[in-house]
């Protein structure tokens, strides 16, 4: 299975690409294997190689089945993280959250880590949510009582925090979607407040499992971090004025970083630049070292995207 094919690659990254669904039919996406994605241009085809490929036809669960081995590492003590990489309207939302009649990979990563930790009877875990999103390099907890908090990121040895960060005790998965949804009506309040897009800010959920295996004595802290990225679209400076502008630097240069680090880590580079941006500082427990992370590219089948398409595929190819 995949499943099985997954557990045995080497290197801690993967990288899948995701065509939204919805396909209009002059889809410029075609699909001939597994792990290719080819885009009809005029100029002719390009054909890019990923550790897995979804077509437009792929289902919740066809996304989620790649991402479940991380899910048992997380429990095992480790830090683990799954990204959505993409240009708005290309399914990054949809793909981490989805539906309420059809949840994405937040949903089943919660799922699986609740059964998961059921199974494992000699162990208690203690279950942690923490939910912020970075608007302009600034970090705002969406959990708290009075959000708008640009916090801090502070790092001591491996470990970096965000003092004042809050962490909702957490023990269901309906205790969890309930945290979710809080957060995301924070997300609205404070965007519609500011005059802000969703799309124009990173969103990241942190489940922090700690073990405390009462035969053994070991004790094991794993996370799992959900991240929904801004949109990956070049604004033109003739379009962008003002605050639009600001946004569109901040993001650009966030995800220029992200870009940078995965680059760095390909190649084992010895100085990894993390501290370029919140984002990638704030993503370094999950990718550097022993941790594991996915990153879903979504792309659009709609021709009219076309250019963001080949540079979102662009970007996911370069990292893997
Ligand atoms: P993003 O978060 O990248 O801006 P969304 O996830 O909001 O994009 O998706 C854009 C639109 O396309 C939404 O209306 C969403 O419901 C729809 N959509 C995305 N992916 C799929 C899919 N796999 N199947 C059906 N509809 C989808
Ligand atoms: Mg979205």
């Amino acid at each position: 299975t995949l499943y099985n094919k997954l557990l045995e690659l080497q290197g801690n990254i993967r990288v899948f690409c995701r065509c939204r669904g919805n396909a209009p039919s002059n889809s410029c996406l075609e699909v001939p294997s597994e792990q290719d994605i080819v885009v009809n241009q005029k100029a002719g085809k390009k054909k890019f190689h990923f550790d897995r490929v979804y077509s437009s036809t792929s289902t919740q669960e066809h996304i989620f089945e790649g991402t479940m081995p991380i899910i048992t590492s997380c429990v095992d003590g480790y830090n683990v993280c799954i990204l959505a990489y993409g240009q708005t309207g290309s399914g990054k939302t949809y793909t981490m959250m989805g539906p309420k009649n059809n949840p994405g990979v937040n949903v089943r990563s919660v799922r699986q880590l609740l059964s998961i930790c059921k199974k494992r009877e000699n162990v208690t875990y203690t279950l942690k949510v923490s939910m912020l999103e970075i608007y302009n390099d600034s970090l705002n907890d969406l959990l708290a009582k009075n959000p708008n908090s640009h916090l801090d990121i502070r790092t001591q040895g491996k470990s970096v925090t965000v003092p004042g960060l809050t962490q909702a005790e957490v023990k269901t998965e309906d205790d969890i979607l309930h945290v979710m949804e809080m957060g995301e009506k924070n997300r609205k309040i404070a965007s519609t407040k500011m005059n802000i897009e969703s799309s124009r800010s990173h969103l990241i959920l942190t489940l922090t499992v700690l073990g405390a295996d009462a035969v053994s004595g070991v004790t094991t802290q794993g996370t799992l971090t959900l991240c929904d990225l801004a949109g990956s679209e070049r604004i033109s400076k003739t379009e962008a004025k003002g605050q639009r502008l600001v946004e569109a630097a901040a993001i650009n240069k966030s995800l220029t970083a992200l870009g940078q680090v995965f680059s760095a880590l390909k190649c084992n580079a010895i100085h990894v630049p993390f501290r370029n941006s919140k984002l990638t500082h704030l993503l370094q427990p999950c990718l550097c070292g022993d941790a594991k992370a996915c990153v879903f590219v979504n792309v659009s089948p709609d021709p009219l995207n076309i250019t963001e398409t080949l540079s979102s595929l662009q970007f996911g190819s370069s990292i893997r």
